[in-house]
Order: C-alpha cells, then sequence, then structure tokens
C-alpha cells in the first residue's frame, strides 16, 4: 500500500492517531535528512500523540540534494516510516506524521522567510551538519568570506543560506514587534548553540548590525545533546519495508532502537512540553554532550580509517572485531574519559560498554564511508578536543595520534591494496596532495594549520603521530592496532 494521508489508517503499520489536518507549524527545520527524521520529529511525532497542536514541524531545505527528499515527502503528504533495527533482526516501524509541511527554499525564499517571520513559528531548529555553520576551524570565528555568505550578504531579500534566510525572517520580526523564535542546533558540534549563536549573529551583524544586537538580546540558543545512530538509507530498505509490512515509502530511515537528547531548557519563544516526549531539559548540557562527542563521535573516527583500510565497509564488522573493539575502549578510558567532567545521572563504564554494543549492532549497517565522510570537520570537533586538553594535563595522547596517522594515511587516496578510496570531504583538494606527500615528508599532513591548529608543533604529538604513521606505510592498519593494543601507554 503507498503510504499516504488517505491510506494512513489502513496501514499495517502504526502511525499517527492524531489528526494531522490539526496540527499548526510550530518548528521551522532546516536540514530534514536521516537524522532528523529518526530523532527530533520523532519526538514531535510523540508529543503530537500526547495532544500537542501547534508544534507540528514545517521541513525546510537549502541544498540542490534536497530537491528529493521534497519530492519524496510531497508524494506522501510528509508521511514516512522511521524502521527501528533491533540487534536479533526485529524491524520496529512506525509512521511518523510531525513534518505537515515542507519548502525547497531555493524555489520560493519568500515563502521561507515569511513562514519563519510568522508569528506561530517558535523554534527554527536545524541539522545542517558540522559543516553547515561555516565557522572556520583556525579561528574558531564565522567565516566572512565563504563565498555562500558574501552572497548572502549581497543580496539580503533574495538569500540562498540558512543564514541569510533566518536573519531575513528575525529582521521582519524585529520590526513587527514580535518575539524571536528559538534556534536550536541539534547538530554533534561541541556547544552546539553558542556556535550556532556565533554563526548567526556574526552573519546579522554583516548586514545589519542593530539587529545582530537585538539577536543577542533576544534570540535564544540552547545547546543540546543527541543520540541515535541513524545510517543513511540504502537501496535495499524500502523493498524491503513493502516485502515485510506492505508499505511502500519512497523515503524510510532506519536507526538503531537507543535515542536520547539532552536540551537545555533555554527559549525564547515557548517550547513543548519536550520532557513528556522522552528529552531530558536540564540548566547545562555541556557534561553530557562532552561524553557523547568524546566516547561515541571520536570512536567513530577512531574506528572509520582503520576500518577502511583493514578492508571492513560496515561498521558492525569492525566492532565485533575484538582488536578493534578492545582499541576502542582502550582510546576511551585512558584519553576520552580524563577529559570529561562528572555527567549527573550517568554510569560512564555502563555507557562506554553499551556503545561497543550499539556499534556491533549488525541490523544497523552503518557504513565505513559514512563515517568517514567529511572528516575534516569532524575530527577537529570531536577528537583533536581530546589530544589538545591531554596535551595540556601531561595525558596520554598516543591513541589520538594514531587516529589522525590513520586518517592521514585514508586521504592518500589509496588503500593497502592499491584500490583507490572515495574521499569525500570538503577539504579533499588540499588534504589529498598533502597526504599523497607524506611518505616524503612525514608531518606533511598535520601542517596543515587551518585544520590541527598548532598540534604540529607539539613534540608529544607529532612522535606519536610519525610512529603511527610510519607503521601504517610500513606494516599496515591491522599490525598497528596490534602494536598499540601491546604498547605500553
Ligand atoms: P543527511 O545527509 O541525511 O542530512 C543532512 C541535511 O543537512 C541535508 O538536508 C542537507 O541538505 C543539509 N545540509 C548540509 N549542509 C548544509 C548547509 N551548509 N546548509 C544547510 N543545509 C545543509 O545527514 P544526517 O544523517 O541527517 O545528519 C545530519 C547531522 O545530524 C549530522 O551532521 C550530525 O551533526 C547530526 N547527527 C547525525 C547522526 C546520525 O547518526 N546520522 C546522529 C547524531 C547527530
Amino acid at each position: 500500500m503507498d503510504l499516504g494521508e488517505n491510506t494512513l489508517t489502513a496501514l499495517p503499520v502504526p502511525g499517527p492517531t492524531y489528526s494531522r489536518r490539526d496540527i499548526g507549524v510550530g518548528i521551522v527545520h532546516f536540514g530534514v535528512g536521516g537524522f532528523h527524521r529518526a530523532h527530533q520529529a520523532m519526538y514531535v511525532d510523540r508529543l503530537l500523540e500526547r495532544g500537542a497542536r501547534n508544534w507540528g514541524i514545517c521541513g525546510v531545505g537549502v541544498m540542490p540534494g534536497d530537491r528529493r527528499m521534497r519530492h519524496a515527502l510531497a508524494a506522501q503528504d510528509g508521511l514516512y516510516t522511521l524502521i527501528l533495527r533491533h540487534p536479533d533482526g526485529k524491524w520496529e516501524p512506525r509512521v511518523i506524521g510531525s513534518i505537515v509541511d515542507y519548502r525547497y527554499a531555493p524555489e520560493d525564499p519568500e515563502a521561507v522567510i515569511e513562514l519563519i517571520a510568522a508569528p506561530t513559528t517558535r523554534i527554527v531548529s536545524l541539522t545542517v551538519t558540522e559543516g553547515g555553520y561555516n565557522i572556520r576551524h583556525d579561528t574558531g570565528e564565522f567565516d566572512v568570506d565563504a563565498p555562500a555568505v558574501r552572497r548572502d550578504v549581497e543580496h539580503p531579500d533574495a538569500p540562498a543560506t540558512v543564514f541569510g534566510l533566518v536573519t531575513a525572517a528575525l529582521g521582519r520580526r524585529r520590526e513587527r514587534g514580535l518575539p524571536s523564535p528559538t534556534i536550536m542546533s541539534c547538530d554533534n558540534i561541541e556547544g552546539n548553540g553558542t556556535v550556532a549563536r556565533r554563526a548567526f549573529t556574526s552573519f546579522a551583524a554583516l548586514v545589519d548590525p542593530g539587529l545582530a544586537d537585538w539577536m543577542r538580546e533576544h534570540t535564544r540558543f540552547p545547546n543540546s545533546m543527541v543520540d541515535r545512530i541513524t545510517p543513511v538509507t540504502t537501496g535495499d530498505i524500502a523493498p524491503e519495508l513493502d516485502a515485510r509490512f506492505g508499505v511502500r515509502d519512497r523515503w524510510p530511515v532506519v536507526a538503531e532502537p537507543f535515542t536520547s537528547w539532552v536540551l537545555e531548557d533555554d527559549f525564547s519563544c515557548g517550547r513543548p512540553a519536550f520532557d513528556e516526549a522522552g528529552v531530558q531539559l536540564v540548566d547545562d548540557v555541556a557534561p553530557y554532550e562532552l561524553m557523547k562527542l568524546r566516547l561515541l563521535n571520536a570512536s567513530h573516527q577512531a574506528l572509520a580509517y582503520f576500518a577502511h583500510l583493514c578492508g571492513y565497509r560496515y561498521v558492525h564488522e569492525a566492532a565485533q572485531d575484538p582488536l578493534f573493539a578492545g582499541f576502542l575502549l582502550e582510546y576511551m578510558d585512558t584519553e576520552a574519559t580524563p577529559t570529561l567532567r562528572p555527567v549527573p545521572g550517568i554510569d560512564l563504564a555502563q555507557y562506554k560498554r553499551t556503545l561497543i554494543e550499539r556499534f556491533a549492532n549488525p541490523e544497523i549497517r552503518d557504513t565505513v564511508a559514512r563515517l568517514c565522510a567529511e572528516s575534516s570537520d569532524r575530527i577537529p570537533k570531536w577528537l583533536l578536543p581530546v589530544a589538545r586538553e591531554n596535551l595540556a594535563t601531561g595525558g596520554s595522547v598516543r591513541l589520538a595520534a594514531a587516529v589522525v596517522a590513520s586518517w592521514a594515511r585514508y586521504a592518500e587516496g589509496t588503500d593497502e591494496a592499491g584500490e583507490p578510496i572515495e574521499v569525500v570531504d570538503r577539504l579533499a583538494g588540499t588534504l589529498g596532495p598533502l597526504a599523497r606527500s607524506q611518505r616524503e615528508n612525514p608531518t606533511a599532513f598535520l601542517e596543515n594549520r587551518s585544520v590541527f591548529g598548532d598540534l604540529v608543533d607539539e613534540p608529544r604529538f607529532v612522535d606519536a603521530y610519525r610512529w603511527a604513521l610510519d607503521s601504517l606505510h610500513r606494516d599496515g592498519a591491522r599490525a598497528t592496532l596490534e602494536a598499540l593494543r601491546s604498547k605500553v601507554g
């Protein structure tokens, strides 16, 4: 049966029992990808089931690739199936109804601006990827010279970026005497709210300094910790959903059963009762996000390049390999955990064990390629802060340095069998040649200060890095991991 509003009641899987026609848009979300659909939209769907009415989501796409999502959602009235995949092979599907509208901004930016300016819109949320905030790695500042930003500054009436669209809308709200919506980042970035504040107010300052001041005073940017592994939906999922459950869905989303969202209770224009949907509202999210970014996300990077070089293509294959599981646990115990603060209500030892189990879930089929993509956005945000803190406190950096070396080896673009690696990274054009020159100059990759800052000036880090890179070149990824596991830290 084709998924759509008119087949909803007859569908053989659970779905919304609320009347979607009665749901108003309260949240405008940029970046409707897999994660948003598996996470925030699922929580909002729970709220709508509990009787919330004015918190429906309007998705917005700004990138060319978002056209596909627009078409898929339009064909099925914004409905889609979220399939939770349990390690024992069980599929738990539910049709999610919270995305009640979708706009593709390049076609009608004005409509998106007016939507955000509407008094009924109270939250603007984002999952626009780590790179989407346009922050320079070297300075930590908003990149005012990025071509897309320059273009929007020059054409403030027809913006194309999330910054241009939101700033134009907030300008109208200020003129109309309306409160600012909350800007809520749900991306995997340390201090994601703080980063969003820097990005949006920096952009606003370029077009209207008075508006930037107004935003600093009135707009809230809560930090959050978000957690649910959501792999890319592969081509086999939709046919299998149809075969197992008789639901024809153009773009279902799959995720692990585990989910978590810890959110600062800091909203400028009201919020739904997120806590009733299972969101943990806190005053300070920092300890939770450090735990998640430095254990889960950094461990993903610790696994990714070694895994690819060892020939693994799925995350679970590597996580089920005792050599990798041991390496990840050692990284978490000896390097990441000492940099964490106490995390109220969380048993860290249990969290780490559960992480390895989550990575090893064969049903998720998360790809190593997904983890390897956009490394130049991820490594500086998740792994390097751990290494920097340990350098400052005298802690161990040898495993983090080896992970960076594994990335450098991967970035050469050829695997250990001489097969090409498709490096997906917006800096691939600069990083590739650097990586390929490192057999002559072993620190060539690390010397890229726009990514690594001054790490190349840290002898303890450089020694460990050079050892690992040399071992990767000489003995390969598996032997390097074995040597790291047997080396005294
Ligand atoms: P995805 O590729 O499915 O979707 C990404 C979305 O962001 C797309 O709509 C894309 O067009 C949009 N986007 C990318 N760059 C943008 C830009 N510069 N401006 C505006 N929009 C932009 O990816 P996903 O799996 O949904 O992940 C998105 C983000 O969610 C991640 O980068 C991460 O920060 C966060 N997250 C993902 C997971 C996961 O397991 N997938 C888990 C936790 C957090």
